[in-house]
């Protein structure tokens, strides 16, 4: 095996922050994830590999050089991401997808998001509600919290 040079590894590191979502695209495996799988990015090690949390469940790494990921980079993609964090949204004093501030209370409280099978402020279901009157423009997925700001992984917002 070739072991990478620090600078291709420092690379590795800038491109996959700690806590990003990414989709997988190859992995020589037999037992890998399928193909746009995407998956929480939990450490990058000495020799380049990406280690991430699947959302299959599966924990095995993108091995550099030989595997490929990318970051989460199409609005379908932040949707997907959206959707998974809604899963795993705490019950009480979530923190809104969309901008990031806290809904303090019972989620449940707090409004559907109108895009992806999550919950947002009441502040972000208002704008999107203008949104989709066409009375202002549309935030891309892509631009939000949940999408922009690494996560501490296994679909859970850092805080
Ligand atoms: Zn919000």
């Amino acid at each position: 095996m070739n072991f990478p040079d620090r600078a291709a590894v420092d690379e590795v590191r800038r491109r996959y922050p700690i806590g990003c979502r990414v989709v997988l695209d190859f992995m020589d495996d037999i037992g890998a994830p399928l193909p746009g799988t995407q998956g929480t990015v939990c450490a990058i090690d000495d020799i380049g590999t990406v280690h991430c949390t699947w959302d299959t469940g599966s924990s095995l790494g993108v091995a550099l050089g030989e595997d490929h990921c990318h970051q989460i980079a199409t609005e379908e993609e932040a949707k997907e991401t959206l959707d998974w964090y809604g899963k795993h949204q705490p019950d009480e004093d979530a923190r809104c997808p969309r901008c990031g501030n806290i809904m303090y209370g019972p989620r449940l409280r707090h409004a559907v998001s109108r895009y992806a099978d999550i919950t947002v402020c009441d502040s972000c279901g208002t704008a999107e509600a203008l949104e989709c009157a066409g009375l202002i423009e549309k935030t891309p997925l892509l631009n939000w919290c949940a999408c922009v700001i690494p996560q501490a992984g296994g679909g859970k917002w850092r805080r």
